[in-house]
């Protein structure tokens, strides 16, 4: 069976890097039906931080990456790595080293001056050091020839054990180093397939020296390419926000978001917008490409602008709400989230959602729809327009105020009718009667925004306007 995990150091933010490699672990296992395990790498105590634990699982949920089993922590699995070291020493495939750190430098020093590898001499290997002094326990790489990481995406990748080192398995404090201790879990854990970041593979070769030692079957690998930015170097902030989460901040969808990751190195023919089931149905591992893949902020805002535009209002309202903006004089008091409210926000987001690109635009948009104390859009006259405007809003505030039915046909046959009396086209009656209702210079159609308001609130914003 399918058994996959995602396994995060919490040492930052979860990033792109991390999310696409956790949604991979979790699609690979919604596909093939098996379990997607949680696995938190904090064997670093300085560098690992609470913080940094909540915020991973926090960007997971926001994606909707929920996992089937964990979290489980390396920092309470602390003896059983001991106690797997202790087995390894009993057979004689590691042991123990009291190296100090000075010495090993100036042997590797003197090591790479005499043209071999930098790596460790293997000194301790039978000086079968007291447990009494301090000491490192290490790995006894007797390995020899190449060994072959049989990569899902890569290939086969050889490796020459000879210039693999002599492995530290547990430091001189007793905490297990990072390749041990992924080892014995993802044995513990049995791990069906190990999929991680191509900034891995050289970590690879040692992990399956340890399983061999142990005994234990080699789970298969897959190895993601990196992702790069734009100019083709590794992803950083130089490349704009890299936390997952700082992109809810910024108003964008998880939807578009998980959308958007997903093609980060994987495709399905030419398909671009994949739901969440087809996902599902048409992850594997047999279409991630082997080379980086390219972040480009455009294509995430493009595709968040298309999940904006094609998501029913109603099913947007509750991802906006942070984002709407405080009112001073609500046109609507009451929930936003339920009752007349949000019914009246519903509808303005319908007319509104295919003009903006994210929740924090939508939001800024909905402004003059929720609050009778709008602002002015800055490339607006104080009131929205010029005073040659104010013959043509006089006019329209007094058809307006005859009219009896408020309703599309209605409204739509003052404006057609105002604009041939004043031998006007559409155009030059709609931009002032917009700035004076919505303070914006671009809106949806201008009927709906007349519907949109209704008659009381249209009619008081013109004559505040012409006043
Ligand atoms: N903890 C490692 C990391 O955050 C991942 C290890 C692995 O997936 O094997 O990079």
């Amino acid at each position: 069976p399918v058994r996959v995990r995602f396994a995060p150091s919490p040492t930052g933010a979860l990033h792109l890097g991390g999310a696409r490699t956790a949604l991979f672990n979790y699609l690979f296992a919604r596909h093939h039906g098996g379990e997607f395990i949680l696995r938190v790498e904090d064997t670093d105590r300085e560098r690992s931080t609470e913080e940094s634990v909540s915020g991973i699982f926090d960007g997971m949920h926001w994606l909707g990456l929920e996992w089937d089993s964990g979290p489980f922590y390396q920092s309470q699995r602390m003896e059983r790595y001991l106690e797997a070291a202790q087995t390894l020493l009993s057979s004689g495939q590691a042991y123990r080293c009291d190296c100090l750190p000075d010495e090993l430098e100036a042997r590797r020093k003197e090591a790479m001056a005499a043209g071999l590898p930098p790596k460790y001499d293997g000194r301790c290997r039978n000086r079968n050091v007291s447990p009494d002094k301090p000491h490192v326990i290490r790995f006894l790489n007797s390995r020899k020839g190449d060994v072959i990481v049989a990569d899902l995406i890569r290939g086969n990748v050889l490796f020459d054990a000879a210039v693999l080192d002599d492995l530290v398995l547990v430091r001189t404090d007793r905490t297990p180093t990072y390749n041990f201790a992924v080892v014995i879990d993802d044995w513990d854990m049995n791990i069906s397939h190990v999929i991680r970041g191509d900034d891995h593979i050289n970590n690879t070769p040692r992990q399956i020296l340890l399983f061999e030692a142990l005994g234990a079957e080699l789970p298969a690998f897959a190895h993601i390419p990196m992702i790069h930015g734009t100019d083709r170097t590794k992803l950083s902030k130089r490349h704009g926000a890299t936390s997952v989460t700082a992109y809810r901040e910024m108003g964008y969808l998880s939807d578009a978001m998980v959308n958007y990751i997903v093609r980060l190195g994987w495709s399905h023919k030419d398909q671009e917008i994949f739901s969440r089931a087809e996902l599902i149905e048409f992850f594997d591992l047999d279409h991630v490409g082997s080379s980086p893949s390219i972040f480009n902020p455009e294509k995430l805002l493009w595709l968040n602008a298309h999940y904006m535009k094609t998501a029913p209002g109603k099913d947007l309202l509750p991802h906006l709400i942070p984002f709407l903006p405080e009112e001073k004089d609500p046109l609507y008091p009451g929930s936003r989230e339920t009752g007349e409210t949000a019914s009246h926000i519903i509808r303005a987001i319908d007319e509104w959602k295919g003009r903006t690109r994210t929740l924090v635009e939508l939001g800024e948009s909905l402004q003059p729809f929720l609050d009778r104390h709008f602002s002015y859009s800055p490339e607006l006259s104080k009131k929205g327009f010029t005073p040659e405007s104010i013959p043509i809003l006089s006019e329209l505030a007094v058809r307006f105020e005859s009219l009896d039915v408020w309703d599309h046909d209605h409204v739509a046959e003052v404006l057609k009718s105002a604009t041939l009396d004043l031998s006007l086209k559409l155009g030059q009656v709609a931009s002032p009667l917009r700035g004076a209702l919505t303070g914006q210079t671009v809106s949806p159609g201008i009927h709906e925004v007349l519907l949109l308001l209704g008659r009381n609130e249209s009619l008081s914003r013109i004559r505040r306007a012409i006043k």
